[in-house]
């Protein structure tokens, strides 16, 4: 009798799936037979900010909420702001008859980069010359604190893409060429998830509310499409794909990744989105990864050409396939509609719909959401914070590769000295920190300028690093007359490619945008100079290496510009090593490590040395 009184005073109301004590199992198991049909196809579908009203989270039981393509609240929104917007919607979702928590997720690609103020770290392509993977780790680590800071828990990190060809406009968002390279690299996840115990492997792992959810994307082949191009089709036999673009796969698992992306791009003719041997039959049946597999953006609508040609047909593809949340199917309700009939037509069986929510809860019930749904102030304070500066300038030192020092070995140029009489500074980047971050920076395609977001410009740590009687001055396009009449102990000019993202970035000629060459060219004919290219990838350099003295690739560095000067004035050596071939000429591409006819200019793996000044 004391039992029974005690268990409906206390627990008998509360469902197992609440009880923090209950294994995961029982508590997915509990809670789905709760669920309806409604329920379960709201867990499954994730829906723009925009759009996310409290009110239409808890009409349509909607499971996730994204700011996709970079979108913000407001220009400068602060960390308290997005807090405050992902608690209100979250309370939609708790509202629901079985609360259950919905998950935000944002592209945190390198840093919180949509948040004004974050600390932006270099991309990938510059991380990937640092050949150093507990560096990325730490940067997962301090980009997790940072995006929990504004009340997020789920990244759309890391892209695990093997860029085969520079000519892609996502290849700034690649590690390497190199399938091991790439491996080595998804340390990014256990800085962002948190290090999984021995024998999770497969499972999902977040450690608590100082971490969040990590995604492995775009599976699989999204770095080998034809010449290039965004979103096209991987050309290659089942071992190529297998041995050059899955491994990251295997370690991302291992690592207990939360989560996989699917690729808009096809393998041999077929939409990744719609291909069941690689999502089901591979990806979770034979490597058991038992995370939930996310779409792109609309990826499912674009099964068709043109997208959504036939709306029911690509529903049924893809989550046929296999893919258990779909990102932003357009319109999400007439998606909510069209799959719920087809479950109830027998089209899609009851039993996919249950192992799609099985695995997007077993991430909830896993990172802790159902008992910490809401943001934890006390981490208000990590976005942007110097440590985490700290971190992203000591990975810009270490991305920086040096290519030529010297016209010959015995005249190198670099380090400079910092006392100098008079020292030129040119180029469309060495003042501007939006170029310095490039895209998924503050926007989708990323801005220009320096106000959008807070760091420091190369320009600036130049003046800041030179003995205070050196005389800086800056121009950004000068003309030879300047040149010639200045009288400059040496120049630096920063040149390189604008912000771009996606398809937008793609590019046949990957020629050094104008003015640069002309600036090059003005100033090196006439004074000692150091180019510094900041760019997504290599380009055309070959026509001007001559006239350079050294030459320096920079990648796309970040907010953090110290980094530069610090290895520039030998407060540190340089280290970074190539982690892409550069090319003599485009008709090269594409051209990688390890081909029968390799001719570069840089081979990969080159990189020279200089040591730091006592
Ligand atoms: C990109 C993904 C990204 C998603 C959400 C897509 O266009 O391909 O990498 O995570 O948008 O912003």
């Amino acid at each position: 009798l004391l039992m029974f009184c005690l268990a409906v005073l206390g627990g008998a109301d509360t469902p197992k799936y609440k009880d923090p004590k209950q294994p995961l199992a029982v508590r997915i198991k509990d809670l789905l037979s709760k669920m309806t049909l409604a329920e379960k196809i709201g867990q499954m579908t994730q829906i723009e900010r925009e759009n996310a009203t409290a009110d239409a989270i808890s009409k349509y039981f909607i499971g996730s909420v994204l700011s996709g393509g970079g979108s913000v609240p407001s220009p400068q929104a602060s960390a308290e702001d997005w807090v405050k917007m992902v608690n209100e919607m979250q309370k939609g979702a708790l509202s629901t008859r079985l609360g259950i928590p919905m998950i935000y997720g944002i592209d945190a690609v390198h840093g919180h980069n949509n948040v004004y103020k974050a600390t932006i770290f270099p991309h990938n392509v510059g991380l990937g010359a640092t050949w150093d993977p507990m560096l990325v780790q730490r940067i997962g680590e301090a980009t997790a604190l940072e995006v929990r800071a504004t009340g997020i828990p789920y990244v759309f990190a890391p892209c695990i893409a093997v860029c085969r060809d520079p000519r892609w406009g996502r290849c700034y968002e690649s590690y390497s060429e190199d399938p091991k390279a790439v491996q080595s690299m998804t340390t990014l996840i256990s800085g962002l998830q948190g290090e999984a115990p021995s024998g999770f492997a497969g499972r999902p792992y977040v450690g608590g509310s100082k971490k969040v959810a990590a995604c492995a994307k775009h599976y699989v082949g999204d770095g080998g499409t034809f010449m290039g191009i965004n979103e096209n089709n991987t050309i290659i036999d089942k071992r190529g794909l297998m041995t050059i673009h899955m491994p990251a796969y295997y370690n991302s698992i291992i690592r207990g990744v939360s989560t996989v992306m699917v690729s808009y791009s096809s393998w041999n003719g077929q939409k990744m989105h719609a291909n069941h041997f690689l999502i089901t039959d591979f990806l979770k049946n034979k490597l058991k990864f038992r995370g939930f597999v996310i779409s792109d953006w609309q990826g499912i609508d674009r099964i068709t050409t043109p997208p959504k040609l036939n709306y029911s047909y690509s529903i049924e593809a893809g989550v046929g396939a296999g893919i258990d949340m779909i990102m932003v199917p357009f319109a999400y309700t007439e998606f909510i509609d069209d799959l719920t009939s087809q479950v109830k037509n027998n089209i899609i069986p009851m039993s996919r719909i249950d192992d799609a929510v099985y695995r997007i809860l077993r991430v909830k019930f896993t990172m802790g959401l159902f008992e910490n749904p809401y943001a934890d102030p006390s981490l208000a304070g990590e976005l942007g914070k110097q440590e985490h500066r700290e971190l992203a300038r000591e990975a810009v030192r270490k991305s920086l590769v040096l290519l030529k020092n010297g016209k010959s070995a015995s005249t190198p140029l670099l380090p400079l000295p910092k006392k100098a009489g008079k020292i030129l500074v040119a180029g469309s980047h060495a003042d501007n920190l939006g170029n310095q971050c490039g895209g998924w920076t503050i926007t989708w395609q990323g801005v220009t300028g320096n106000d959008k977001t807070a760091g420091t410009t190369i320009l600036s740590a130049i003046k800041s690093t030179v003995d205070p009687s050196t005389e800086v001055v800056f121009s950004e396009n000068p003309d030879s007359s300047a040149v010639d009449s200045g009288k400059y102990d040496y120049a630096i000019v920063v040149v390189g490619e604008p912000p771009y993202a996606e398809t937008f970035g793609d590019n046949l000629n990957l020629t050094i945008p104008a003015p640069g060459p002309s600036v090059i060219q003005t100033v090196c004919k006439s004074v000692k100079c150091v180019v510094v290219l900041i760019s997504g990838r290599p380009l055309v350099v070959e026509p001007y290496i001559g006239a350079i003295d050294a030459f320096v690739a920079a990648w796309l560095p970040g907010t953090e510009g110290q980094g530069v000067a610090d290895v520039l004035f030998g407060d540190y050596g340089f280290t970074g090593k190539l982690a892409r071939t550069w090319f003599k000429s485009v008709d090269q591409l594409p051209m990688n490590v390890g081909d029968k006819k390799y001719d570069p200019l840089f081979p990969f793996g080159f990189g020279l040395t200089t040591e730091a000044k006592k």
